[in-house]
């Protein structure tokens, strides 16, 4: 950086300008948005300079720069657009000991004037070390498109305010509304009546932050359990009895949505295993937004949240935006599928452990130990399995498991228009595909359904498709 960037001090204190022509016009339009006493020296000045000396604005001598008039000055401008007239100038200036600066030469002058977009009390200067005098235009041009015109109203409105904002908690409470006034309600008032607008705004809007800001805003990670509403915990109802938003998942059955409070503001991400969904990011920007507003949100999610629910994702996103959190479990899909069938996920004598598979991950169908799972008496829930089936199959058989066991799919475990397939390794698929089960289904691997009847066989299956 060549040049150091400052706010120069100039109220009340000399500008003197040497020149009369389209260069001395054009710096003082600038240097007349100041509250500084500006001399010029010209032998024959333009009209319009004539104009503002006769206005009073300048202090305009009719005569070319001699010794002296630059005693005092802060700044000097050699705007004659003549170099050797300009040297003479300049010379007599930095002798008599102001900042001096030669229009359209950067070499010989000891500032340069930025771009200005000028929004008093707020100014913004743009400088470019005379590199790129079209980029400095544009990033001008852009920012006087961005910044509101009345900016300068509301910042002075701003400025008397100051004191009664430091009720807000210093931070993002407080960041949070100064760019609510200034760039929502702020225009929005001045627009429709002035600067009283805008201090009637500032009250109202300060009210409403104070408000918002004592509420403190809450993320409750809530299990929805399997479907049926009475296998929701009491802690998860009373969750949803308190939420003001609900960000659910398409798995949430709807007699458990209309638990949530009425007034709630009701949010579908509806993410699918394949389909379209809400991105990730969304929903975690989702969350964090509402609960920055002060909201008590309830991220609610089919069976437990911590089984294959992208929780942690969620609970990152949560704590970076500082925002206090409680993670409410719910029942898993394989507890209510097992319960379902009469059977038990883990077995003295069968199997002294117990399985969680996704059937896909973010790479396609997962993979997984399959020669430890292909031992005789391992029991796995497998989680998403039902488009995997064939390569689970697949696995499993390769591995050496015994194309005899047992598998029960369950699809919509615990709601009543639950179906169960009973079948074998071997059977798996087609009976799957033919048995087609539209809802969400999980497949238990090792365990067949304690009572036989009312569940459909593979022999069913068999029978129907002939
Ligand atoms: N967090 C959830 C699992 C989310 S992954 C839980 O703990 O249950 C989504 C998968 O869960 C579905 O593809 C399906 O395999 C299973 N699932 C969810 N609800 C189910 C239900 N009611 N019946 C059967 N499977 C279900």
């Amino acid at each position: 950086m060549q040049h150091f960037p400052i706010f120069l001090s100039v109220a009340g204190r000399r500008i003197v300008l040497s020149g009369g022509g389209e260069a001395a016009m054009a710096k003082l339009r600038l240097l007349l948005k100041t509250e500084a006493r500006i001399a010029v020296y010209a032998d024959a000045p333009h009209a319009d300079i004539e104009k503002l000396g006769l206005e009073g604005k300048i202090i305009l001598t009719r005569r070319a720069l001699r010794r002296g008039d630059v005693l005092c000055a802060a700044l000097f401008y050699a705007a004659n657009e003549d170099d050797a007239e300009d040297a003479r100038v300049a010379a007599i200036a930095r002798a008599e000991g102001a900042l001096v600066n030669i229009v359209d030469n950067l070499e010989d002058s000891a500032f340069i004037t930025p771009a200005i977009v000028d929004r008093d009390p707020v100014t913004v200067a743009i400088g470019t070390e005379g590199a790129a005098p079209v980029l400095a235009r544009a990033i001008k041009a852009d920012l006087e498109e961005r910044l509101p015109v009345t900016l300068g109203l509301l910042a002075r409105v701003g400025k008397s305010f100051r004191h009664a904002v430091e009720t807000l908690p210093l931070g993002r409470k407080r960041r949070d509304f100064w760019a609510d006034y200034y760039f929502k309600a702020g225009p929005k008032a001045v627009e429709a009546n002035g600067a009283k607008g805008a201090s009637a705004a500032l009250e109202a809007l300060l009210d409403q932050h104070i408000m918002t800001a004592q509420k403190e805003g809450h993320v409750d990670l809530v299990g929805a359990g399997p479907g049926d509403p009475e296998l929701l915990t009491l802690k998860a109802r009373k969750a949803l009895d308190e939420a003001d938003v609900v960000i659910y998942d398409r798995l949430v059955s709807r007699e458990i949505l209309e638990l949530a409070r009425r007034e709630a503001l009701m949010i579908n991400v509806g993410k699918e295993g394949f389909g379209p969904s809400t991105t990730q990011d969304e929903i975690n920007r989702l969350i964090v937004e509402h609960a920055a507003q002060g909201a008590h949100v309830v991220r609610l999610k089919a069976g437990d949240p911590t089984v294959f629910g992208r929780l942690d994702e969620e609970i990152e996103a949560i704590e970076d935006a500082g925002i206090s959190y409680r993670i409410v479990p719910g029942i898993t899909a394989a507890s209510a599928a097992v319960a379902q069938i009469g059977q038990s996920l883990t077995k003295r004598g069968r199997n002294a452990s117990v399985r969680l598979l996704t059937g896909h991950d973010m790479k396609g169908f997962a993979d997984h130990d399959w020669r430890a799972l292909a031992k005789d008496g391992e029991v796995a829930a497998i989680y998403m399995g039902k488009r995997a089936a064939r390569f689970v199959q697949g696995r499993l058989i390769m591995h050496g498991a015994n194309p005899d066991t047992p598998i029960t799919v369950v699809e919509n475990a615990s709601r009543p228009e639950s179906r169960v397939l009973s079948t074998t390794l071997a059977e798996l698929e087609p009976a799957l595909s033919r048995s087609d089960l539209h809802g969400p289904a999980i497949l238990l691997y090792g365990l067949a359904p304690r009572h036989a009847a009312e569940v459909l066989t593979s022999l069913d299956l068999k029978e129907a498709a002939q």
